[in-house]
């Protein structure tokens, strides 16, 4: 017997044990201090009306013989892949039911999404990133290659023809940075995936939070993706499922390697390990796509970009470098003063009580930057920007 050695590669979370450590000592320590907790990536707002009253349904229906359902379909009801297809048709891109997968969340699909890669391929992914990348790669025993994201291309790293990768992963929205590619620079980047019969694997999670119309919204917007792209999106975040789960992942029938169909092999691994999300929750994430339900997420969606404001506004005001907060719920910002992630977590918390998140958590190009989250609650940020702009050591 022996078990998978990869795992001991994994480096170990200290970065975020050593985060929440650190902040429960501190509220031992100040009891009367009060805490703003600007470094959580879950949502705040609960699941809008529609919602809840599509599940509330769904779950009479679950009770009564003539409406009862028992095992779904592995790849989702087609009722949800449907309106998922229509919300897409209003991006301009035509998507059959059967290239839509429906799961319970964009991070066990991220993974999971490996089992139909070889082991052998060499992964691209940029620096800094959303770490379950990383780690699936690790626990996979892939070599890993890393692509800097940096101030001088803000945070949006562009393919190196030098580079031979497989696989890559791109996220834009950005977690953690908030920045967003546009079309030309995706457009390389499938140019690149074309070139080196490489597979991107696009994150879309924050995809509803793109507020400027010339943005890209999904990598199938772009021409040629279809022949080299899967794309993994979530409600987690678009409409409060974080603890609901429900995400989905496209993989256009155009999509073959090695002479197969990699929808077909996705198809086959998840009737296998998978049993479909909850009848009622889909009937939840159904009621996202109603108009009723476009309407009641983008108020919530609007409240977090207007968090994200009160950040970046007051980020302009103190004259701090960052990306983000425009069109992610996210803000990316350069340590004041010369500190390294960790010094600036330990400053902002001592002295205005705020608790970030440190970028190096998000791999080595994070050093020295720092990440806000607008998931919060506005007044609770308003006084935490107020903490913020009275501080002395900002320069
Ligand atoms: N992708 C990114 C970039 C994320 O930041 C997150 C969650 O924080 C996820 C995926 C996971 O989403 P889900 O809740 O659907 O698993």
């Amino acid at each position: 017997m022996e078990i998978n050695r990869n795992f001991l590669d994994l480096e170990d979370n200290y970065l975020f044990s050593m985060l929440g450590n650190k902040i429960r000592d501190f509220s031992k320590a100040f009891t009367e201090k009060k805490i703003y907790r600007l470094g959580i990536g879950d949502v705040s707002r609960p699941l809008v009306p529609v919602i809840v009253k599509a599940m509330e349904k769904a779950v009479l229906e679950m009770g009564n013989i003539s409406t009862f359902r028992g095992y779904g379909e592995e790849q989702g009801y087609e009722f949800l892949r449907y309106a998922i297809s229509s919300y897409y048709s209003k991006k301009g891109i035509n998507l059959k039911t059967e290239e839509i997968f429906i799961s319970d969340g964009a991070k066990s699909d991220l993974g999971n999404i490996l089992d139909i890669f070889s082991s052998d391929n060499v992964v691209l992914i940029p620096n800094p990133v959303y770490p379950v990348y990383v780690d699936t790669n690790i626990m996979g025993g892939r070599k890993i290659l890393y692509i800097n994201g940096n101030i001088e291309n803000n945070f949006l790293p562009l393919p190196d023809k030098k580079i031979k990768a497989d696989i890559i992963y791109l996220c834009s929205p950005n977690n953690p940075s908030g920045a967003v590619y546009n079309r030309e620079e995706l457009k390389l980047w499938v140019n690149y995936a074309l070139e080196n019969d490489a597979i991107i694997l696009f994150d879309s999670a924050y995809e509803s939070f793109i507020r400027d119309p010339a943005l890209p919204s999904s990598i199938f917007q772009i021409e040629g993706a279809s022949q080299c792209a899967i794309e993994f999106c979530s409600f987690s975040k678009t409409a409060g499922f974080t603890g609901t789960r429900c995400g989905y992942t496209i993989i256009p029938n155009d999509l073959v390697r090695s002479g197969s169909s990699l929808s077909k092999l996705w198809l086959r691994r998840q009737t296998t390990k998978f049993n479909g999300v909850p009848y009622i929750v889909q009937r939840g994430a159904e009621a996202v796509f109603s108009e009723e339900g476009q309407t009641q997420i983008k108020a919530d969606i609007d409240y977090y970009l207007n968090n994200a404001l009160i950040i970046s506004s007051t980020l302009d005001k103190l004259g701090i470098w960052y990306t983000g907060g425009k069109n992610a719920p996210y803000i990316w910002l350069k340590c004041p003063a010369k500190m390294s992630s960790w010094e600036f977590f330990d400053y902002l918390l001592e002295n205005a009580g705020i608790a970030g998140t440190p970028g190096k958590g998000f791999g080595e190009c994070g050093e020295c930057f720092f990440r806000f989250s607008a998931f919060g609650n506005s007044e609770n940020l308003k006084e935490a920007m107020e903490e913020l702009s009275a501080l002395e050591k900002l320069t």
